[in-house]
């Protein structure tokens, strides 16, 4: 059917970050280049983006729900809120179970950052695969090899930059692609729009070296572009990129890319890296549970054809429909107006709205389908962590929290 095709197109990600490496201001320039933040005013371009973007954290609002959808060349992006402190160690896991993948932001000048360290690490247990971002390229200080260092040095990861740094700090002016062999430069300094270039002779030498630890890091898993890699042929930039999707999602590589948020630098190419490499519904493992009927193990994978199985991951209050119950769909369909079982309580719920989050707006949706998360309107009983399904063939995910705190840091500093 078409609509199972179309799960491929979503991305179900989260933004893990130390607190002030750059989440919210790389959250409100994804929405923004995604097309959902709109300016106020009529003010030229860039300056109009900024003063409500600076107002906005003035105020100190937060753009996201618990779930925030964008669109990125014919994908949707569903970002997910993860929160970056210590402190929301259970409401990270809690997001953790309902993505499928993430942005890790780093700091350019400070690196891996005690709470970085302690979400990647709730991250390497899910398995949620991964690609990072350096931010803060433009500042004094930033180091973009040292980051990467860290990053594979002191959270274990297997790291590799698939861009290099046009320059950094004040000169800090474009990337150049280690996959296309291009060179991306910043017209101005807002960094809303670049250009293409070839590679400079002294740039060619450099990321040619870039790209040969990135086609290394590719074969260790990649037979084939092993061989390629070995006899020297050409290695196309597709096959570079189907290899490093391909990688990511198994094995755990991260695609390591650089940007300054904050000066509109590598936002765009970070969402396309998103696309690219982050896994969609359809590339992750079926979900365990119980079937309630004959108590024995089970699964759901992600098919818009099977039984309705979905996990209710955030409640929030709403000034304007009143409980909010935000969802991820693993299975099946869910239509607007119809019945759901509650399979822990042993209730049933009716879903009187359906709602998509935007940046901006909540668009009211009929049907929701699996891989997507959205918010209900209507359940009276349904808690965080609960399963929905359908009467018929009634489920119980695995449960969510995990019993034991997360003390990582805490063992580590000793
Ligand atoms: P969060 O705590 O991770 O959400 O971080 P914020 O997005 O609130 O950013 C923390 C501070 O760093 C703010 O003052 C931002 O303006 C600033 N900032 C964010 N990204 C950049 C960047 O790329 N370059 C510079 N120089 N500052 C940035």
């Amino acid at each position: 059917m078409l609509e199972q095709s179309e799960l491929a197109r979503i991305r179900n990600i989260g933004i893990m970050a130390h607190i002030d490496a750059g989440k919210t201001t790389t959250t409100e320039r994804m929405l923004f280049y995604t097309g959902k933040v709109h300016r106020i005013g009529e003010v030229d371009k860039g300056t109009a983006t900024m003063d409500w973007m600076s107002q906005e954290q003035e105020r100190g609002i937060t753009i996201t729900s618990a779930a925030t959808v964008c669109f990125w060349k014919g994908s949707s992006i569903n970002i997910i809120d993860t929160p970056g402190h210590v402190d929301f160690t259970v409401e990270v896991e809690r997001s953790l179970r309902v993505l499928d993948g993430a942005i890790g932001i780093f700091c350019a000048v400070a690196g891996v950052q005690p709470q970085s360290e302690t979400v990647w690490r709730q991250a390497d247990r899910y398995g949620v695969p991964r690609i990072a971002y350096i931010n803060k390229m433009d500042r004094i200080g930033a180091d973009a090899e040292r980051a990467v260092r860290m990053i594979k040095e002191r959270l274990g990861s297997n790291a590799v930059p698939i861009q290099l740094p046009l320059g950094s700090e004040d000169s800090f002016a474009g990337l150049i692609d280690l996959i296309a062999m291009k060179a991306y430069v910043y017209e101005d300094s807002t960094g809303e729009t670049y250009r293409e270039r070839e590679l400079l002779e002294n740039e060619r030498a450099k990321a040619q070296h870039y790209r040969e630890i990135l086609l290394e890091a590719l074969s260790e898993y990649d037979d084939n572009l092993m061989e390629k890699y070995l006899e020297g042929s050409r290695i196309s930039a597709e096959e570079i990129k189907r290899s490093l999707r391909k990688q990511t999602i198994a094995n755990h590589l991260v695609p390591v890319l650089y940007g300054s948020s904050f000066k509109n630098k590598g936002v765009q190419m970070l969402l396309d890296a998103v696309i690219d490499y982050l896994p969609s519904p359809a590339d992750i493992p079926p979900v365990s549970g119980i079937d309630t009927g004959t108590g024995q193990a089970t699964t759901r994978r992600a098919d818009v054809n099977e039984p309705l199985c979905a996990l209710a991951f955030k409640i929030a209050a709403d000034p304007y429909v009143g409980k909010l119950t935000y969802f991820r769909i693993y299975s099946g369909r869910l239509q607007t107006g119809s019945y759901v079982l509650n399979s822990v309580k042993g209730q049933k719920e009716r879903v009187s709205k359906l709602l998509k989050m935007h940046a901006n707006h909540r668009e009211e949706i009929a049907e929701a389908l699996a891989g997507d998360i959205v918010a209900g309107v209507g359940f009276k009983d349904t808690g965080t962590g609960e399963t929905l399904c359908s009467e018929e063939y009634g489920v119980i995910l695995e449960p969510m929290d995990f019993p034991e705190p997360v003390i990582d840091v805490a063992i580590e500093a000793k």
